[in-house]
């Protein structure tokens, strides 16, 4: 298939170099030129893990192509994939210009059939919005559909995500769209769920509503368990062993953070305020999000005495290991507490310095993990990279000033680390 893949962020990216594997034509749009130069040298613009082999491996084979025009793009493509930013406005609701944008300029070059797929994840009923723009301004005898086919992989296994997902999600107005999606993905032997269009759009938000809902749950529970004296890990194993709750998404820490949780959970809020429904249970899901990261901060504050001049060492900066994404991490917002009671902050994450340096200043950047620990007064552990995992923990009780550990992702384990003698301070354990 002639595929367009408009946006070459996380999403865009990964699904083009994917589609492209399976044998398809694909050509990736995006508007930032310095992208487009770097990706048709083969560098990827992002750290995911198996991107950028894929995309030199395709790029080899005549298969990806790179480009910032997209109404040739468009010309030359049966099916064009939308995956541009859906970033929060203001008021939580997703901003949906980018959306527009490229619906407006699709809409001109509308020549014969095309099918225009929401990859991006928006609000229930943009799908309408998207088909009322292009058929104002189609010329005669172009015709189209609108599908929605929401995206499930995650940052850090995203080629493997989308390779094997655990359903495909195509929402669809006709039989055509369904044939040629259904066609498309057939080659990843996935179970593929056919449903209308507005049903697609609201699974992608409830999902991501839901996991984040399990999030705030444990990190909850984690606070009951912290005041009772009782074990979260060991609470969260016992729930887990249920099937109808799962162990997934029990693991208690410092909130989530990323690109998708906060803002989905957001716009679901208000589109459901939007269609008269007042979602509170997701509000309640925001609010224990937000308090979990000043939770965290008072443990600090507990554990050093006065934050005021102290200096706090950092591993982990971007919102999850393996990803280079530093978008609504809580590690921006923790920091941010930090230094407004006046301490001094070192940090080393293994590939999210570049992007974090955008958003915090006046931070110590340092080479790596233990150069963080030389003279800090405490550590944080904010991000569970396995690294960390792995660290030499004798040698960072000799380079911190006060063997200080608090861990917001219970990476350790509390016996081992207070045998080696440290302060040891996690989430929801004793
Ligand atoms: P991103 O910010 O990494 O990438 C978006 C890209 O779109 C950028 O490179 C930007 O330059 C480009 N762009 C913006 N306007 C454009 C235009 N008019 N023409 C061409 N390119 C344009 O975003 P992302 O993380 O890939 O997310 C994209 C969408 O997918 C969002 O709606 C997001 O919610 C959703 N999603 C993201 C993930 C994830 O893990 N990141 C997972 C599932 C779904």
């Amino acid at each position: 298939m002639k595929i367009a893949v408009v946006g070459c962020g996380y999403v865009g990216l990964v699904s083009g170099a994917c589609f492209a594997s399976l044998g398809n034509q694909v050509i990736c749009v995006d508007i930032d030129e310095k992208k487009i130069a770097s990706l048709k040298k083969g560098i990827s613009p992002i750290y995911e893990p198996g991107l950028e082999e894929l995309i030199r491996q395709n790029i080899r084979k005549g298969l990806i192509s790179f480009t910032a025009d997209l109404r040739t793009a468009a010309r030359k493509s049966d099916v064009i994939f939308i995956a541009v930013g859906t970033p929060p406005r203001a008021n939580g609701e997703a901003d949906l210009s980018f959306v527009e944008n490229v619906v407006r300029t699709i809409a001109k070059e509308l020549d014969g059939y095309k099918l225009i797929v929401e990859k991006s994840t928006v609000p229930v009923q943009t799908g309408e919005h998207i088909a009322r723009v292009l058929k104002a301004s189609a010329k005669k005898g172009a015709s189209f559909d609108v599908a929605s086919n929401p995206e499930f992989l995650r940052e850090g296994t995203a080629v493997r995500d989308f390779m094997n997902p655990d359903r495909v999600i195509l929402g669809v107005a006709s039989k055509k769209a369904e044939k040629i999606l259904t066609d498309l993905y057939r080659p990843l032997k996935a179970p593929i769920l056919i449903t209308d269009l507005k049903s697609a759009e609201i699974i992608k938000h409830a999902s991501n509503s839901y996991l984040a809902m399990k999030i705030s749950f444990i990190n909850a529970i984690s606070i009951v368990c912290e005041a009772a004296g009782a074990n979260v890990d060991q609470v969260a194993t016992g729930m887990g062993l249920d099937k109808r709750i799962g162990k997934n998404f029990l693991n208690p820490g410092i909130g989530f953070g990323g690109f998708c949780f906060p803002k989905d959970l957001a716009a679901f809020i208000r589109i459901s305020e939007k269609l008269g429904y007042d979602f509170g249970l997701l509000k309640a899901v925001e609010e224990i999000n937000e308090n979990q990261k000043k939770f965290f901060v008072k443990k600090i504050e507990e554990a050093v005495w006065n934050i005021n001049s102290k200096t706090i060492g950092v591993l982990g900066l971007s919102f999850k290991p393996d990803t280079d994404d530093m978008r609504f991490a809580p590690s921006i917002d923790i920091i941010a507490m930090l230094q407004a009671q006046g301490a001094r902050i070192k940090a080393f994450d293994p590939h999210a310095m570049k992007k974090a340096k955008e958003s915090l200043k006046d931070i110590e950047y340092c080479k790596d993990s233990y150069s963080v620990c030389r003279g800090s007064d405490c550590l944080l552990i904010l991000t569970e990279w396995d690294e960390f995992k792995e660290i030499d923990l004798a040698k960072v009780k000799k380079l911190l000033k006060q063997p200080i550990v608090i861990d917001g992702r219970n990476v350790y384990d509390p016996g081992r680390m207070k045998e080696l003698g440290f302060q040891y301070h996690s989430i929801g354990r004793p």
